[in-house]
């Protein structure tokens, strides 16, 4: 699957180390409610990202902080030997787990995503080992 949200490809270049984006998501979300960033700019979803999540990642059980209804999916991007550009979209635990014991760096990128309004951003970044 090569579709990756817009923080994830500006990331790319700065490393593998862990990284937690936490600070970076509240800001977005100060910008939106002070009126400074258009909600439909922060739910500019890449279509197969949102059809990934509404139909095979499970709910986290968290309220999406834009349209507050408790639909948010963690969606992860796995970049690494093999994984081609784009890296690989992984829904389950299971498969972090198998690509993380084959040979090489893996960097694995936590994505939230709103299955209702298409809320998005990312949450972490941390090196698979
Ligand atoms: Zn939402």
């Amino acid at each position: 699957m090569q579709f990756v949200p817009h923080l994830v490809k500006s990331d790319l270049t700065r490393g593998t180390g862990e990284v937690d984006y936490r600070l970076q998501r509240r800001r977005l979300l100060s910008e939106i409610d002070r009126g400074l960033v258009d909600p439909a700019e922060a739910c500019d979803i890449h279509p197969e990202l949102l059809r990934v999540a509404r139909n095979a990642a499970p709910k986290s059980g968290e309220d999406c902080p834009l349209c507050l209804k408790e639909d948010i999916r963690l969606v992860a991007y796995v970049f690494g030997p093999r994984l081609g550009a784009g890296g690989k979209c992984v829904i389950s635990d299971e498969e972090l787990q198998r690509i993380s014991r084959r040979q090489g760096k893996f960097v694995s990128y936590e994505v939230e995503v709103c299955a209702t309004c298409g809320w998005n951003h990312l949450l972490r970044r941390y090196p698979l080992e």
